[in-house]
Formats: C-alpha cells, structure tokens, sequence
C-alpha cells in the first residue's frame, strides 16, 4: 500500500509532484519494467510510494529509492514494504547520483514516474552513463516522449531524440490522462520503456556527439555548412563528405547515424 497523501504536506510544484491515484496505471508502469528475481531497481521519486510498493511485491534482489523531498523519504525509512529486498532509502537529487556505477557487474533496472522539471536532463544522463542498465521506464509529460521516439525531418524531432536513440532503443508503452493525479497536470503523460543498445555496439564518441547535439539544434532551422562555419575554423567539407552529409541539409533532416559520424569526423577539426 502507498502512503497516505492526506497525511502528508501539501504537493510541491518545484518538485514536480503530481501523485499518482490508480492502482491499474500503477501496475502497468511496474509491469512494463519486468522485474527478475536477480535484478537491481532503482526507483527515482517515489513521493508516497504508488510504485514502490508494487516494485517490491515482485521481490527483486535489492531495491534503492532516491527522493529528494525530505518528508517521504523519511516516511519510506519509518513505514518500508514488509519483506525481502529491504528497502534503502537515499535522500538526494537524482541529478547528482553517479549513474556511472552502474556497471554490467549487476543488472539494474531503473523506474520512475519523472518530475516534469527535470525529466530531461535525468534521461539524458542516465541511459549514456549507466552501462550495465539492462532496462529503464520513465513515465513523463506526453510531449517530451514524443520528442524521444521523433524520426528525423519530423517537428518533434531534435537533440533528445537523437541522443537517446544513440544509446538505447525507447518505446511508447502507453499514454496516462491527467485525471489519475494528485494534483492534476495541465498535460498528457505518457509511460516509455528504454532497452539499452549493447555497449560493444556503440561505435561513437559521446562527448563529441554531445557538443555537435548541442551547437545544431541550437540553430535547426539555419543550413549545417553555415552553423558549422560559425565554430570549426577548418576541415568542414571532409568531414560532411566522411559523414555522406550534404552542407545544405538542416540539422533535423540527419538520422541518428548521420550525426554520430558528423560528430566523430569533427573531432579533428580545430574549432574557433
Ligand atoms: N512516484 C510518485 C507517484 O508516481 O505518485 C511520485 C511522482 S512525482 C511526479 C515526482 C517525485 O520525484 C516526487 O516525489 C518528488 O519529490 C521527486 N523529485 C523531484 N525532483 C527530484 C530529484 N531531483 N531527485 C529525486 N527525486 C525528485
């Protein structure tokens, strides 16, 4: 059973706490994570629980929840789910947490019903750093999962999509209507599952495709001959020829493929 949202302070909007009311969505988003006996969860902002507890029914291995609001994390250490795994409780921001180590020694698996705020950047940072993640689902504002399964030349289509796409395979599980909250969005949500493209096939240089990300879409509607102009002071030409990339094109009509060879032929490239 969750906590008890009456019993708690009042929902804070610069924590992006909208609390989740139904048991069905609930089990949904749990169930599309498909949790084995062995795995390692990691839940971010559990609030008052109505994942946790239906993560920890499933008895994986170990269980971590991250909440960065004081109030429920200290409810989730005085009142933790029954049983095995116990229950740890890390009162942080997941922004600083060291996704890092989370390396193919164990097979983690990450969960989260995001705040709206900083949904983003935690995707971003999660799915290119921690390695051995064997699978993640984040439920977000509808708008935002568009943008992550975009295709190129699309509107929705722009540095999320390119950069998740990178690094994992994302999939629209389901949308969620405003009403199950507490309180409600203005907005849709929406429930993606992420399957990690194995490491040894990630032939790119993050840090690489993260600057060319970064300084195109800044600017997506101008030629990429003319944004690349304006920083690499040399080697342009070759390296749109190595990338099979047409100077005129704009940024957002490029495949994920195109600019992680774009990206690496640049490297070399003395910038302004
Ligand atoms: N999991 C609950 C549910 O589904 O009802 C709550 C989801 S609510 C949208 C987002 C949760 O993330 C809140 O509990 C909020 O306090 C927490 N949170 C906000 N920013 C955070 C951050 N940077 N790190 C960890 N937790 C955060």
């Amino acid at each position: 059973m969750a906590l008890d949202i009456k019993q708690g302070p009042r929902a804070k909007k610069s924590l992006g706490q909208n609390f989740l009311q139904d048991k069905n969505t609930a089990n949904r988003i749990v169930d599309a994570l498909k949790i084995e006996a062995d795995d390692h969860v990691i839940e971010i902002g559990p609030g008052p629980g109505a994942l946790t507890h239906l993560i920890h029914d499933r008895k994986p291995a170990w269980f971590t929840i991250l909440e960065k609001d004081n109030h429920w994390a200290h409810e989730h250490k005085r009142q933790p789910p029954a049983g095995d795994p116990e229950l740890q409780v890390v009162l942080t921001d997941a922004l600083l947490f060291p996704w890092e180590n989370l390396t193919s020694d164990k097979p983690w698996k990450v969960i989260g019903n995001l705040p709206y705020n900083v949904a983003s950047p935690l995707m971003w940072d999660i799915l290119s750093k921690a390695t051995g993640l064997k699978r993640a689902v984040f439920m977000i504002q509808k708008e935002v999962g568009d943008r992550i399964v975009a295709a190129p030349s699309s509107k929705q289509y722009g540095a999320l999509s390119v950069w998740l796409q990178s690094f994992c395979k994302p999939k629209r599980e389901f949308i969620v209507p405003p009403g199950v909250f507490i309180p409600r969005p203005k907005v849709d949500s929406a429930v993606l599952s992420f399957v990690p493209i194995p490491v040894e096939e990630r032939d790119f240089d993050p840090a690489a495709l993260s600057w060319l990300l970064k300084v195109t879409f800044q600017q997506r509607r101008k030629q990429l001959q003319k944004i690349l102009k304006g920083c690499i002071a040399s080697g342009i030409d070759d390296a749109l020829e190595k990338a099979g990339v047409v100077g005129t094109a704009r940024p957002e009509t490029l495949t994920t493929r195109q600019f992680q060879l774009l990206a690496d032929a640049l490297k070399s490239c003395p910038k302004k």
